[in-house]
């Protein structure tokens, strides 16, 4: 193992591209549970979870062994055979997606990352319809391959860059309004809803919209659940004119929201689903489900990965979901979510807390200035304060209208299996951050 000298001389070399933005200086050492050590001694209560990727925290047992179990018998054949661990983890996840979605058998393209799968997503949609309009909403969030980046509007600074680049992209990536369902009243009436943006858009294009991205509930983008009427009316839309519903879950779905997937909540089944994050237990794995039919649209090679679905983060991931199963972890991320907001909202009205919103362990909470703006500058703070009292959080917001970044949230992942002392110390810190944050 190196020594903290070793590492700080590393570090001083700065080899790896700053580009990503990492949140500290720290060098993580060792990383068990919901807490994760560095080698300058700092012990941090993680409530990133990797950025929603270790629902059952890092290093579980469990997850460990099937990793070792895997790594000495086959760890990478990619599409020159199937494997077992991908045979098991499709044969899961169908089960599951029988339950949350019924109807046809689910069927399964497993990838790496979730802005890859995005990009799959768009192909089988493109070449399902045969047309060639996509649309995502405002404050959207699918990824950094050059689609993903199309389709996304929340922070930017990332896309600004690379505008006029995108530019002659944008003549079939479109952004409606979205729907910001939390505290709006006009969720309650139909033709009041702002997913009637939706339908004006896609008027605009007569018959060639292929798909529609939704995140269930937005996440870079602020951490915003869509409401069941505004759901319910994208659902309508997109069914009546033919177009795909492609719901990104890579941040939301297997557990995170206190039920395997988000859109569960909001009563609507998609056509297409994206996952990610989550689903490797810590490991590289993502995907595309699809009902059958769907799916059997693409020739064998008009797709593929060399390392989508590993063996290694299939065997890893189907550890992890099996765990969060067994543990009964969508309820205790329902049961631990509502607590967190029970202690949390009474802050609203103080401190520049103007909502704490979210389902399950998927918390927001934005902060405000007195004229109602995001305040950037106190997120940053409270994030800062956090971090110094052993607290890792991550921020998140979206300007919509505006196409615009501003982190005017913070929000809480916490590990589904966090146990309950370490959800109230992290929300000790945070209330003390919040309230102490200029
Ligand atoms: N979609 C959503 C909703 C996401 O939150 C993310 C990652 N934050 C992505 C897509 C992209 O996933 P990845 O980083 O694995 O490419």
């Amino acid at each position: 193992m190196l020594d903290e000298q070793s590492v700080n001389a590393l570090m001083a070399e700065r080899a790896l591209a700053e580009v990503v933005g990492f949140e500290t200086d720290e060098v993580a050492l060792e990383a068990t549970g919901s807490s994760i050590v560095t080698y300058h001694g700092k012990r941090f209560i993680d409530f990133t979870s990797g950025i929603a990727v270790n629902s059952v925290g890092h290093s579980h047992p469990d997850v460990v062994q099937a990793i070792v179990d895997q790594a000495q018998k086959v760890t990478h054949v990619s599409d020159t055979m199937r494997h077992t661990p991908q045979l098991e983890l499709a044969s899961w996840m169908r089960a599951r997606f029988a339950e949350a979605a019924p109807g046809e058998p689910w069927t399964f393209l497993l990838k790496n990352s979730g802005s890859e799968s995005i990009d799959a997503a768009a192909k089988l949609a493109l070449k399902v319809t045969g047309r060639k309009k996509l649309i995502a909403f405002d404050g959207a969030f699918h990824g950094r391959t050059i689609l993903g980046t199309t389709l996304s509007h929340s922070k930017k600074a990332h896309w600004a860059a690379y505008e006029q680049f995108l530019e002659p992209l944008r003549a079939n990536v479109h952004h409606a309004p979205a729907p910001r369902c939390t505290g709006c009243a006009l969720t309650k009436s139909a033709d009041a809803c702002c997913a009637n943006g939706l339908a004006e858009l896609i008027d605009s294009f007569g018959d060639d919209v292929a798909a529609v991205f939704m995140e269930p509930m937005q996440g870079e983008g602020g951490y915003r659940p869509f409401s069941t009427e505004a759901a319910a009316l994208i659902r309508k839309l997109t069914k009546e004119r033919g177009i795909v519903l492609i719901v990104d879950e890579v941040q939301s779905g297997w557990g995170r929201t206190g039920k395997w997937f988000a859109f569960e909540h909001l009563g609507i089944v998609p056509d297409i689903v994206v996952f990610g994050k989550a689903v490797g237990g810590g490991l590289p794995l993502a995907g595309v489900a699809a009902p059958n039919s769907t799916m059997a649209k693409w020739e064998p090679g008009e797709h593929g990965t060399t390392f989508g679905g590993n063996p290694i983060s299939c065997a890893a991931g189907l550890a992890a979901l099996k765990l969060i199963e067994r543990e009964g972890l969508l309820d205790r991320a329902a049961r631990v979510g509502d607590a967190i907001m029970a202690r949390m909202s009474p802050m609203i009205g103080q401190h520049g807390v103007t909502d704490v919103r979210g389902r399950g362990l998927m918390i927001g909470i934005e902060l405000s200035k007195p004229d109602g703006s995001p305040d950037y500058a106190r997120c940053e703070a409270v994030k800062r304060i956090a971090r110094d009292e052993g607290l890792l959080v991550l921020t998140c917001g979206a300007k919509i209208g505006k196409p615009g970044t501003d982190n005017s949230a913070i929000r809480l992942i916490p590990p589904l299996n966090t146990p309950d002392e370490v959800v109230d110390k992290a929300i000790d810190i945070m209330i003390d951050a919040i309230s102490t944050a200029k």
